[in-house]
């Protein structure tokens, strides 16, 4: 997997106001890179996962995953990297709250058929985020910290090859949040990319790269910077 940002920009046009949400943005992440990005509330962090996803259209530069412009591509092509190379913990509630645990987590294999056996799949996810017994749960009955481990079982149970996690620790105490980021370090020594939003001192530690967003610009940290 390569991922090569260049010039990327959001604006947001609010009546006479515009918001320059991310200005500017290059950025290089290679296989069992694992990114952090920190930066104060409104900086544009949310916004550039949101773009790197697909979610987002951008107002202008490339997103370039192993070679195509995922910001250019077809609807369909787009379902389909989505669907099998990304996965995305978003920040706030994503999950679809008519639909039990299991199947907010298998939705996605319905949409795009795949290899495999999804179920089995996502029963390890859960068993994995020690979750199992919520399998047939409803959103609505879920804790915080649960509705995020099931965010996290889901982003990871089409075993991306990078995974962007706005946040993902953010409704959990600090014990959970440790075994989310072995979890991570895991899958990043496996190959899998790693960008994840962070607000907690406690998980930079985890990754091989520091950045911090500062009014829509990415700037990368150094180690002296950092301490
Ligand atoms: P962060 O995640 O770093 O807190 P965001 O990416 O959510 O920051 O927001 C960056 C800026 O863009 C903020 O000023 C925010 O108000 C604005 N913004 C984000 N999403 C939208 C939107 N959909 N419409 C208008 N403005 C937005
Ligand atoms: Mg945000």
């Amino acid at each position: 997997m390569e991922l090569v940002i260049s010039n990327l920009e959001k604006k947001f046009i609010l009546g006479d106001r515009t918001v320059n949400a991310v200005n500017n943005v290059n950025l290089n992440v290679s296989d069992g890179d694992f990114i952090s990005i920190i930066g104060r509330s409104g900086s544009g962090k949310s916004t550039l996962l949101n773009m790197i996803s697909g979610l987002l259209v951008p107002t202008m530069g490339e997103i370039s995953l192993d070679g195509k412009d995922i910001s250019k591509i077809s609807d369909d092509e787009l379902s389909y990297v989505r669907n099998s190379e990304i996965g995305y913990i978003m920040q706030g509630k994503s999950l679809l709250k008519q639909l039990t645990v299991i199947e907010n987590i298998i939705l996605p294999f319905y949409l795009f058929k795949r290899d495999g056996d999804p179920l089995k799949r996502a029963r390890h996810m859960l068993e994995q985020m020690e979750i199992s017994h919520l399998e047939n749960a409803y959103p609505s009955k879920l804790s915080g910290g649960e509705l995020r481990r099931v965010a996290i079982a889901r982003a990871l149970t089409n075993s991306p090859k990078l995974l962007l996690a706005d946040e993902p620790t953010s409704d959990l105490d600090k014990k959970s949040t440790l075994e989310i980021m072995k979890l991570f370090q895991n899958i990043s020594d496996n190959g899998t990319a790693i960008i994840m939003v962070t607000h907690e001192l406690d998980t930079i530690g985890f990754g091989n790269r520091v950045l911090q967003m500062d009014e829509g610009n990415l700037k990368e940290k150094t180690n002296a910077a950092i301490a």
